[in-house]
């Protein structure tokens, strides 16, 4: 099942509690939901003995809540808050690093050389992993450089070379030298001595024997002493990809993980489970073919995403990566508090167009409306665009929702919309739909920070 079924499935199962009233969350209707849920886990090729002990747990966190019993009944006005809080946290838990070999993901430090090796079998989508990988720091200010040790497959060269010639990145290469751990040697220590902050080494996915490939990796790995060993695969094979992980990890040491090929494949699930259980963290997603499509991973952002609640975290990280703290920090509070302006969503709006690519964004905003979420990101970016004309006409009262522009059926709102279209070049029915844009997203900002889903103030901070 591929992630976005998975996620509609599961999302629906929970809404299944929701949309009934409290009283009615029975131990019948708790192990329904149960059961929706393991299903479509299992569909999506995670391990049965993980399902099982995930339904274990929730219903050891809320059994007691429920009961059959009039007595007990409406007790608990919270019963499907709790159990959505326990599913998040138990398939946060199945995706995050565990057993003894867990390891935290290395972090890259700035105006210093962080060597990067990447390892996987051929196929896997290493190379456009790497070419990715660099388009992402790059975009974010780092000095990135990238060199192939791949020699034995032909070609590996050149579709290295044409992916950083068309990114404006720095590679180092050879068609003439055949050991590839002089090429490595030599593509890193030029690179460190011209001053690159992330120089990313490729290196060969397949050779004639698999114990001539680890050893090859290992060499490599000891001539050029990496910061971090990030090892590439494929979503596609499921389950089955922790043996590979466990065989990768005996021969060099893998700090980090990318599963790539989650875009539209039934076993992402199961992938994403098997790595965490070697314990590895993976680092990021591969949704692609496109540079653009590898999405950092954070398991709880994650399923908060994939269950529909948007991913504060993750687009808080985006954002601070662009954008000045202190007004961010603010915003985060108010939305933690469920307080949701005009203004607050200006600046969210203006946030987003520096970060692009627009769908992956949008889509990490908690309420975002379905209709606002981009296709074509040329005409998304005008929609946003004129949204923000509308507002850049508001004054400040109106902004701050001191003047109410929500109120129905009022001359004097009516007045202000027809003043703010004017304004901004637009229709009024257009400031309505901006305003009615606000209003879901107001909704579901206010529901999250009382539940206190979106996490402390600043917690993007961590
Ligand atoms: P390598 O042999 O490991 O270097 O693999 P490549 O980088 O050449 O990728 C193999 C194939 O997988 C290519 O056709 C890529 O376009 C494709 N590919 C790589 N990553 C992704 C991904 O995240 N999603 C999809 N759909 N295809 C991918």
């Amino acid at each position: 099942m591929a992630l976005a079924e998975l996620g509609g499935k599961l999302r629906s199962s929970l809404l299944k509690l929701q949309s009934s009233p409290s009283d009615a969350v029975t131990t019948e209707t708790l192990n329904a939901v149960l059961s929706d849920i393991s299903r479509a886990l299992i569909e999506s090729d995670v391990n049965v003995k993980l399902v099982m002990t995930m339904r274990t747990n929730i219903q050891k966190k809320v059994g007691d809540l429920v009961s059959d019993g009039p007595a007990s009944r409406g007790n608990n006005p919270n019963i499907a808050r709790l159990v959505q809080k326990a599913v998040v946290d138990e398939l946060t838990a199945i995706l995050s690093p565990s057993g003894p070999t867990a390891t935290k993901p290395y972090v890259m430090k700035r105006n210093k050389p962080n060597i990067i090796l990447f390892v996987g079998l051929q196929g896997a989508g290493k190379t456009t992993s790497i070419a990715k990988f660099a388009h992402y720091y790059q975009r974010k200010g780092w000095k990135t450089a990238m060199v192939c040790a791949d020699t034995f497959r032909a070609g590996a060269f050149d579709q290295l070379k044409q992916n950083a010639t068309k990114l404006r990145i720095p590679f180092y290469g050879s068609y003439t030298e055949a050991d590839p751990v002089v090429i490595a040697e030599e593509g890193v220590e030029r690179f460190v001595s011209d001053g690159y902050e992330v120089i990313i080494v490729d290196t060969s996915g397949r050779h004639r024997q698999e114990e001539a490939l680890f050893e090859e990796m290992r060499e490599i790995s000891d001539a050029v002493r990496p910061d971090d060993t990030v090892f590439v695969m494929d979503a596609t094979q499921g389950q089955a990809v922790y043996d590979q992980a466990l065989a990768f990890h005996g021969a060099v040491k893998v700090g980090s993980v990318i599963v790539t090929k989650l875009d539209g494949h039934a076993k992402g699930g199961g992938a994403l489970s098997a790595v965490a259980a070697t314990g590895s963290p993976i680092i990021f997603l591969g949704s692609g073919e496109r540079f653009e499509d590898l999405d950092p991973f954070n398991a709880k952002s994650f399923v908060s995403k994939l269950l529909g609640f948007g991913d504060m975290r993750g687009l808080m990280e985006e954002m601070k990566s662009i954008s000045d703290g202190k007004s961010q920090e603010e915003l985060m509070e108010n939305m933690s508090k469920g307080k949701f302006t005009l203004r607050d969503m200006y600046k969210q709006f203006q946030q987003v167009m520096k970060i692009g690519p627009l769908n992956k964004v949008m889509g990490m905003i908690p309420g975002m409306p379905e209709y606002l979420i981009p296709n074509g990101d040329d005409e998304s970016t005008n929609r946003l665009r004129k949204f923000m004309y509308m507002m850049d006409s508001m004054n400040d009262a109106e902004l701050d929702g001191k003047i109410d522009l929500h109120l129905k059926n009022d001359p004097n709102v009516e007045k202000r919309i027809r003043r703010i279209a004017a304004g901004s070049g637009t229709h009024p029915t257009e400031v309505k739909m901006l305003l009615q844009a606000h209003k879901q997203f107001e909704g579901v900002v206010s529901k999250m920070g009382k539940s206190g889903m979106m996490g402390k103030a600043g917690a993007a901070r961590q």
